[in-house]
């Protein structure tokens, strides 16, 4: 049987050492082939992103060139709908067939918000999920809204289990916790202020050739 795939989505808005290092560490705990990143288009629970999908897509891709497990996606970027999981993944197991094992990697903060997510119940039948801890966000079944804390404990399996089934357990796993995100990032640059060292110098110095994330 093929090693597990991972699929990690976000709006990457900008891509972080806190996304690249949940994806580097997911590739080693979790026994994953590779992994697939795919930028939201449209992210559909959240404000409009900062900076177009083309150059978040650009910045994903040059955070991620050096390293050969990691695969750009840009479908649901081309797509004009709203960038929906359970569609992103019903399209990959079209593409996959139903036999592979896909694992769906998000963040602690994510995941509590599952339940928000369009057809939520529906992602345990197409894929696995790992989630990663990250700093503030406890993942613990009473921490989570009831109905997703009854999923987690019925489901939840081993990181050795995700090869053994397509798809439907929750794993968790823990990372180096970094507490670096997006929204600080570019509060940081709108207000003119350093942020070199939370993100590749490679996207730092796009963000500047673009003069992007100037103004708040
Ligand atoms: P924002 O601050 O704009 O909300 P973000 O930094 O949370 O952005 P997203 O693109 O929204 O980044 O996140 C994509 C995925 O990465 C989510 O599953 C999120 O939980 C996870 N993630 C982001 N930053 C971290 C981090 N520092 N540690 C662990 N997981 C993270």
């Amino acid at each position: 049987m093929l090693e597990p795939l991972g699929i990690f989505g976000g709006t990457f808005d900008p891509i972080h050492f806190g996304h690249l290092r949940l994806a580097e560490e997911a590739l080693d705990h979790l026994g994953l082939s590779a992994i697939l990143w795919i930028p939201a288009g449209q992210p559909p629970h959240r404000g409009a992103p900062r900076v177009t999908a083309a150059h978040r897509l650009d910045m994903v891709r040059l955070a991620i060139a050096d390293q050969p497990a990691f695969q750009l996606d840009d479908a649901e970027v081309e797509a004009a709908r709203p960038s929906y999981t359970v569609l992103t993944l019903e399209r990959l197991r079209a593409e996959y067939g139903w036999e592979r094992s896909l694992v769906l990697l998000v963040g602690a903060d994510a995941f509590a918000g599952l339940p928000t997510w369009h057809r939520w119940q529906d992602l345990f039948g197409l894929a696995h999920i790992a989630v990663a801890h990250r700093p503030g966000f406890p993942v613990e079944p009473a921490g989570l809204p009831p109905a997703l804390a009854a999923q987690f404990t019925a489901r939840r399996i081993a990181p050795s289990g995700l090869g053994h089934q397509p798809a439907g357990g929750i794993t968790t796993f823990a990372m180096t916790q970094l507490a670096i995100s997006a929204t600080q990032i570019r509060q940081l640059l709108a207000q003119g202020r350093s942020a070199r060292y939370l993100l590749p110098a490679a996207v730092l110095d796009y963000i500047a050739t673009h003069h992007l994330y100037r103004n708040a």
